[in-house]
């Protein structure tokens, strides 16, 4: 059992420490975890609308972090505990991928998720920023979305991309085929060379389902994109969540394997 993506208080919208996340994943026979807080938000970003501060840890604790979960890393491997991989969760959109570039190479990071959660600097998965919606056309939203998702793909900053269907988050989709833009977007995964991960939140939100959706699932495994799993948690108690959830999804859709990450390469592991 693994689990790629989890936030710790650090970020300002989570609770937990890594030694709690790191402990719950023992209790809970997790093998592999992946601290992924999310990655300081650019300057830029920040002076354009204070609030979003609250998405992302501050500029200054990056460093920090870091000894921390190499640290918790050390102790539990000592102990015969889970494997603890250091990971974070990228925030890249156009314009933003030098700033995110020159954060990354700063340290050893072992898996870089990369994700879309601003489209013009509009937080569109806040629950808060939900009014938002109404200057958009959905079809065009899911447009622009995947566009920067797909972008954000290859800038080649990122191992796995982050909950790939996030726009779908309150329910807003569009009618009509999506087939057709799965595969699309699928076929530029693979050229890419990017994973995605299978996301449980999307099961606590309003959209009540995985993120990917299972027809999308189907497309990236029909076009070789590999999969891994991640809870998103941002509470200790969630870590693993819905883990059989994702792996019968992940069945389904004709998947046979994970991928984890140690030092940024991929390696198999059985579904
Ligand atoms: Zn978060
Ligand atoms: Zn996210």
């Amino acid at each position: 059992m693994i689990d790629l993506h989890v936030h710790t208080w650090r970020c300002r919208h989570a609770v937990g420490t890594v030694a709690e996340y790191v402990a719950t994943a023992a209790e809970r026979g997790i093998d592999t975890i992946a601290l992924t807080d999310h990655l300081p938000l650019s300057p830029e970003l920040v002076a354009r609308d204070p609030e979003v501060a609250r998405y992302a840890m501050p500029a200054d604790e990056l460093p920090e972090y870091v000894d921390e979960v190499i640290a918790a890393r050390e102790s539990a491997r000592a102990m015969g505990g889970p494997e603890v991989l250091l990971g974070i969760e990228a925030d890249v959109y156009p314009g933003n991928e030098e700033f995110v570039r020159a954060l990354l190479s700063e340290h050893p990071f072992d898996v870089v998720l990369g994700s879309v959660h601003f489209v013009d600097g509009w937080a569109f998965d806040d629950p808060d920023r939900r009014e938002g919606y109404a200057s958009w056309d959905v079809r065009a939203l899911w447009e622009r979305y995947f566009g920067d998702l797909v972008s954000a793909a290859r800038s080649g900053l990122a191992d796995v991309i982050g909950h790939a269907d996030l726009v779908k988050k309150f329910g807003y989709v569009p009618e009509g085929d999506l087939m057709p833009l799965f595969r699309e977007v699928a076929d530029a995964f693979a050229q890419a060379g990017v994973a995605v991960e299978v996301n449980t939140a999307g099961l606590r939100k309003p959209c009540a389902e995985l993120y990917p959706s299972a027809p999308f699932l189907v497309a990236l495994n029909r076009a070789g994109v590999p999969v891994t799993i991640g809870s998103d948690a941002h509470a200790p108690v969630e870590v693993g969540s819905a883990y059989e959830e994702a792996r019968d999804a992940l069945r389904d859709a004709g998947y046979r394997s994970l991928v984890v990450f140690r030092s940024r390469q991929a390696e198999e592991v059985p579904l």
